[in-house]
C-alpha cells in the first residue's frame, strides 16, 4: 500500500480522537479535533457504521497510524507478535513500543514519532555506542540510545526536549538530559503502554 502523504490531522478526525501526530500543535487550540471533531469528507457527519468488522478495522487503523506504519510493516509486526509466547495483543504493543523511532520520541528527541524517525534516519543517534539509522530497529533491556555529540545542539532536538517534561518519560526509560543519553531500564509492560486502543480487537481482525 502506498505511503499516505495527505494531511495528518485528517487521520485523527477519521479516528475521532487525538493521535498526537503533529508534536506541539496537538496541544494547542489549532488542533483539528478541537475545531472539527467529526470524520472528514462529504459523508463525515453521516450515520457511523458499527459492525464488528468496522470497529475492529478502526482500532487497527488507529494503532497503525499512531506509530506511523504502513500496512505491510504493521502486518509483519503482528505476525512476529503471534510467534511470541503470551498474549498476542500485549506482544504487539511491546514490539511497537520498542521500535527505535518510538523510543527516540518517548525520550524527547523528537516532538512527534514522525520527527523522531527523521532524527534516526538522518543518523543523529547512536545505539550502544554505534551510529544507527534504522528507525524500525528493536531495542532491548540495557540498550543505550544517545544523540551524537555533533547533533546535540540541533534546534529540532533541543525544542523537542523542552516539550518532553509536559508529556513525561515512561518508567521503563531513563534519560540523562546532560549527555542526551537514554537507557532502556526494562521492556514496557502493557500497563505502561497507555494508548487509546483496544489491541484485542486488532488481534480479532487479523484472525478472521
Ligand atoms: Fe491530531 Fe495533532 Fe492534528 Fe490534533 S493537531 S488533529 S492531535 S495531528
Amino acid at each position: 500500500m502506498a505511503k499516505y502523504r495527505g494531511p495528518v490531522c485528517r487521520l485523527c478526525r477519521r479516528e475521532g480522537e487525538k493521535l498526537f501526530l503533529k508534536g506541539t500543535r496537538c496541544m494547542t487550540e489549532k488542533c483539528a479535533i478541537e475545531r472539527r471533531s467529526y470524520p472528514p469528507g462529504q459523508h463525515g457527519q453521516g450515520r457511523p457504521r458499527n459492525s464488528d468488522y468496522s470497529l475492529q478495522l478502526r482500532e487497527k487503523q488507529k494503532l497503525r497510524r499512531i506509530y506511523g506504519l504502513q500496512e505491510c510493516q504493521f502486518r509483519g509486526l503482528f505476525e512476529k507478535a503471534e510467534r511470541q509466547s503470551g498474549v498476542t495483543g500485549d506482544a504487539l504493543l511491546r514490539l511497537l513500543e520498542c521500535r527505535l523511532d518510538n523510543v527516540a520520541y518517548r525520550l524527547g528527541f523528537g516532538a512527534s514519532r514522525k520527527q523522531a524517525r527523521q532524527i534516526v534516519s538522518h543518523g543523529h543517534l547512536t545505539m550502544n555506542g554505534k551510529k544507527i539509522n534504522v528507525a524500525g530497529a528493536t531495542v532491548k533491556t540495557g540498550d543505550v540510545i544517545q544523540v551524537r555529540e555533533r547533533s546535540r545542539n540541533l534546534l529540532s532536538i533541543q525544542s523537542s526536549l523542552e516539550g518532553v517534561d509536559g508529556r513525561g518519560i515512561p518508567d521503563w526509560l531513563e534519560l540523562d538530559k546532560g549527555t542526551l543519553k537514554g537507557t532502556i531500564r526494562a521492556l514496557p509492560t502493557k500497563e505502561q503502554i497507555t494508548l487509546p486502543v483496544n489491541e484485542q480487537m486488532v488481534v480479532e481482525l487479523y484472525s478472521r
